[in-house]
């Protein structure tokens, strides 16, 4: 080591620096060593030198960026603690206060938004204090994620930060470096950790609750064992971004990309379930059948009043294993009038129709009142069958009715031929949020006459 021709060394290894006699021969003492020789300073860790590159790269461009070495030293002990990757366990021996004088002291400037874009064309390190009240509190939530790209290339740059006190104000530091390029023009965000989280997790749950509406409805039992396979997948992968004490930059947009794919995968599954089931539908599928493979039971069962002929009703709550639970509403005279999930964005859907039929043609026109959460802001599907037990399937007008939030009411039309022309007709919906789905059926006479619900009405025999 004292042969070595340098004036400064850091070595990022495990117990790079001994500070007494070890038991080694003391040449192998790499610090003592090499300030034996022309070397002025050595800095080394005395522990196990976690930090690997990125301990380094940090070292090289505070110290080139005209830091002194004991304040460049402090900041790779600062990156391990803030990151929560060791003990600050970097020393510094020799000429703590030499500086490269490659440049001057980079200036540290104070950013008031939680998104911004600095040119630092040849820096290669950035320091700003973040005054944005909220990323503050995230910071003291534990939740802060910050994350650096070069607004050019969009490559990552790597990035920590802290919680000081300056003043009596709270503020995060946020420290982006690079080397031995140069960090360009950069965009610093921070950015909510655990709401990224919740989002995936929201995302994977929707798409375990179709596979699992698949499975209890029977459908699409040939693309079961891959869904769960990619569902598998994700959750293993958000497992080990939750597990870990700090995102690197970059990570944030990768877990966004992955959740969006898996929502568009999820949709796409809804979309397949629910053109299976409202086909069914127009048979003598019910969707409370569905439950029925699963394992619902009865929870509690009530007196209720039917929301058409306000005769008494028996209203159920059903719950399985997995704790999820449907709310049904069946009429001794109209069948399954509602089955919902208690609590959920859908809270009642209310169908009313009206006979369009004339001398030469019979149709109905269809409207459906979804009840929804004015919070959910998921887009609603809402499709509808005719049921005509026995007959072919009434086409629907349109197929689909995507409800964006704010909106409610979808519209359908439906024409029969002269041939279908059956006693009693229901007409059933379905309507389905990103993780929920619910339904509603009314019966329906067709004997010309305009029906008018919820009033009570005749008799349709
Ligand atoms: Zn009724």
């Amino acid at each position: 080591m004292r042969d070595i021709a340098a004036d400064l060394m850091i070595t990022s290894s495990c117990s790079s620096l001994r500070l007494a006699g070890s038991c080694l021969d003391p040449r192998f003492n790499l610090a003592l060593s090499f300030l034996d020789g022309p070397g002025r300073a050595y800095v080394g860790s005395v522990l196990s030198g976690a930090g690997g590159e990125m301990a380094s790269k940090l070292f090289l461009a505070a110290y080139a960026s005209g830091h002194e070495l004991g304040t460049s030293t402090m900041l790779v002990n600062s990156m391990l603690r803030c990151f929560g990757l060791d003990l600050p366990s970097y020393v510094c021996v020799g000429a703590v206060d030499m500086t490269s004088h490659a440049r001057p002291t980079p200036e540290i400037r104070t950013f008031s938004t939680s998104t911004f874009e600095v040119d630092a064309e040849g820096a290669l390190l950035l320091e700003g204090l973040v005054t944005d009240a909220e990323s503050v509190a995230l910071a003291e939530r534990g939740d802060l994620v910050v994350d650096v790209e070069n607004v050019d290339t969009l490559e990552p740059r790597e990035a920590f930060f802290r919680l000081e006190a300056v003043g009596d104000e709270l503020v995060v530091r946020v420290i982006a470096f690079q080397f031995p390029e140069a960090l360009g023009p950069v965009r610093v965000r921070l950015l909510d950790g655990s709401a990224i989280m919740r989002r995936a997790e929201d995302a994977a749950q929707a798409l375990d609750r179709w596979i699992r509406l698949a499975k209890s409805a029977r459908v699409l039992t040939e693309d079961i064992d891959e869904l769960v396979g990619v569902l598998q997948y994700t959750r293993h992968t958000l497992r080990s971004f939750q597990s870990r004490s700090w995102w690197a930059s970059g990570t944030a947009d990768a877990i966004a990309s992955r959740t969006q794919s898996v929502l568009e995968l999820a949709r796409e599954v809804r979309g397949r379930i629910l053109a299976e089931l409202i086909s069914g539908c127009a048979g003598g599928f019910w969707l409370t059948n569905a439950w029925m493979h699963g394992e619902f039971r009865n929870e509690t069962i009530s007196r209720g009043r039917c929301p058409v002929c306000g005769t008494a009703s028996i209203e159920r709550i059903l719950r399985n294993p997995a704790g999820e639970s449907r709310f049904v509403v069946v009429c001794g005279r109209d069948g399954i009038m509602l089955d919902t999930e208690p609590g959920g964005a859908i809270q009642d859907l209310d169908v009313r129709f009206s006979d369009v039929g004339g001398a030469d043609r019979l149709g109905y026109a269809v409207t459906v009142d979804v009840q929804r959460d004015p919070s959910v802001m998921s887009p609603i599907v809402v499709r509808a069958a005719i049921s005509t037990p026995g007959r072919a399937e009434v086409p629907c007008r349109p197929a689909e009715v995507v409800l964006e939030s704010g909106d409610s009411i979808a519209e359908f039309s439906f024409e029969l031929d002269e041939d279908q022309r059956p006693n009693t007709h229901s007409v059933k919906v379905l309507a389905a949020t990103d993780r929920e789905i619910a339904f509603a059926a009314r019966k329906v006479s067709t004997s010309g006459h305009v029906v008018a619900p919820p009033s009570p009405r005749p008799s349709t025999r």
